[in-house]
């Protein structure tokens, strides 16, 4: 597959007439040569949603089996692309091979859980309640519950995942799978990336003989593209990974439209470590080379990367601190995204340099002449501190973390009510902490979206019961998860048919269940139950 720099609008490669971009390698700043990438319009967005809405109602009907089919002609596809894929999102992005070959996997690996997901259809919610003609005083008339497709939706990739969150990532593979067209806005920190992914999902739409409008990718700089994607009447839902800023400008769009619309945006996040004492007293070096190796994973830029770290002052602390610390001295600088990713950084880095009261106690080695690459970074500052400098809580993007040091557990809760909504809270515990921990509990359930007991938030599994979401900042939605077989729920909507002859039902509402999907009808599971299985 030969890149060209086009966008991929339907069935047709067009190389946008909006100015120009060539990508750029981050670990030398230098521009790759091939191709030039040809930025989009308004006409062309106007061309893709159209297209898009064409499309809607002959794919939202497909069958189960034919949309599954689809998302697994796409997983092959992209392992069809080979290395060049590999050695293409290297260039674009500095992330280590062995990183890219992996989120490979995982790419390929949630487009086929979604089609598992589509074939099983629980996803649907398919629920019927039959007429009660007898009830008295008034009789019931019959309604059945399905869910549909919210119609077109806008896929913002992230820079930091150029694969398992950009054109086949999480959000368009939901999207895909619960039956909604897709335009995807690509990052244009990895466009070649993109294209190679864009040119596998449109063979996937041409070779099963999909309408075109099924999915189509743009290119485009300095927000104006994004923000006419967001305005266009005939999108009806968004997806998007990044800055709070980027994320909150989207939810604004979104909401100043004369029909308002969902904008599911990931932004920003900084992972509470909460250290218990028993652990803490039991396990302090462990914990601290673990979470040296869990802050500096991809130079730190990871959505559920470990900003902030909670304990109890004291000699134990001071052996994690130091463990951490030494750790983090040997860490070599890693290449960041891009050069603006790794400016943010150096100037979050150069403000917590400057904050009065906080500590930096190590600094990984140098980047020498390493390009755009970050010196991992930790600080320790106390509670009370922490809890008067509203500065602190912001996130930096990379590898650097603050140790918070607190009197007792009350003033752990203190700061813990006072933390903003996040994605993850991570608990270091042993059986001696549980009375703390579950003091602990009620605030972490009210603030973050998974809370995990002895591990480190970084690496986010995908599969059915993962949420990767949480309340204001983290998300703008904190009803949802972005990863996950539940990420489709993002994209649906229930309807309810009363009355309706069997004839003009969907089939997962049809009386004898032709698509054999699980229901719950009147109130009782109607599949039977495999009592091996519930058993086990
Ligand atoms: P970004 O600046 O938010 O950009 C992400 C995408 O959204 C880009 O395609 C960008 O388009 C678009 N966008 C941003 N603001 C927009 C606006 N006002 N209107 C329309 N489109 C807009 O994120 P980034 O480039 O990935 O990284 C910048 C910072 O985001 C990082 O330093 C980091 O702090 C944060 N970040 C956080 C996470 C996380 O998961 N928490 C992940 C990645 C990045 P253009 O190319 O046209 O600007």
């Amino acid at each position: 597959m030969t890149l060209t720099g086009e966008m991929l609008i339907g069935f047709a490669a067009v190389h946008g007439a909006n100015g120009s971009k060539r990508a750029l390698n981050p670990a030398t700043n230098a521009e790759i040569p091939e191709p030039t990438f040809g930025m989009g319009s308004a006409a062309d967005v106007e061309r893709a949603a159209c297209l898009a809405a064409q499309a809607f109602d002959v794919y939202r009907n497909l069958s189960p089996e034919k949309r599954a089919t689809f998302l697994e002609a796409i997983a092959d596809n992209i392992l069809g692309i080979g290395d060049k894929l590999i050695e293409r999102a290297h260039a674009e992005t500095g992330l280590p091979v062995a990183r890219l070959q992996g989120e490979r996997g995982r790419t390929v690996g949630q487009m086929r859980l979604f089609a598992k997901v589509v074939r099983d259809g629980h996803f649907l919610g398919s629920t019927i309640d039959h007429a009660q003609p007898e009830r008295q005083p008034l009789p019931r008339a019959d309604l059945r519950l399905v869910k549909v497709p919210l119609g077109p939706v806008a896929v913002f990739c992230a820079s930091n995942f150029p694969l398992a969150f950009s054109v086949a990532g999480s959000d368009t593979a939901s999207a895909l799978a619960a039956g909604a067209p897709v335009i995807v806005k690509a990052h244009g920190a990895h466009l070649g990336t993109s294209e190679l992914v864009g040119r596998a999902i449109q063979k996937a739409v041409k070779e099963q003989g999909l309408p075109e409008g099924v999915f189509s990718l743009l290119f485009g700089e300095g927000r104006k593209l994004g923000e006419v994607l967001v305005a266009h009447p005939l999108v009806k839902a968004v997806g998007f990974t990044g800055s709070r800023q980027g994320g909150l400008a989207l939810v604004r769009t979104a909401n100043a439209r004369p029909e308002p619309i969902p904008v599911y945006a990931e932004m920003s996040s900084i992972n509470p470590v909460f250290l218990l004492p028993g652990a803490l007293a039991n396990r302090a070096e462990a914990i601290g080379k673990a979470f040296a190796e869990s802050l500096t994973l991809g130079a730190g830029q990871f959505c559920t990367n470990p900003g902030l770290v909670l304990a109890i002052d004291g000699p134990d602390l001071d052996r994690f601190v130091k463990v951490a610390g030494d750790a983090l001295a040997r860490k070599p600088a890693q290449t960041m995204l891009t050069p603006g990713i790794f400016d943010a950084f150096c100037s979050g880095r150069s403000k917590a340099d400057a904050v009065s009261g906080m500590t930096k106690v190590a600094e990984g080695l140098p980047a020498g002449e390493l390009r755009n690459a970050a010196q991992a970074a930790l600080y320790v500052a106390d509670a009370e501190h922490m809890l008067a400098s509203p500065e602190l809580w912001e996130e930096m993007f990379g590898p650097a973390s603050i140790v918070i040091r607190a009197r007792d557990v009350s003033e752990l809760l203190k700061v813990a009510e006072h933390m903003e909504g996040q994605l993850t809270a991570t608990l270091q515990i042993d059986a001696i902490d549980y009375v703390d921990a579950q003091r602990l509990m009620p605030v972490l359930e009210r603030k973050v979206g998974r809370i995990l007991a002895n591990g480190f938030p970084t690496g986010v599994e995908v599969c059915h019961a993962m949420v990767h979401g949480g309340p204001f900042p983290s998300t703008s939605n904190s009803m949802f998860t972005s990863v996950g077989a539940s990420a489709i729920d993002r994209f649906l909507r229930p309807v309810c048919y009363q009355d309706m002859p069997d004839a003009l039902l969907p089939d997962a509402l049809k009386e004898d269940n032709p698509s054999g999907v699980r229901r719950l009808v009147n109130g009782e599971p109607d599949a039977p139950i495999n009592v091996t299985n519930a058993v086990a």
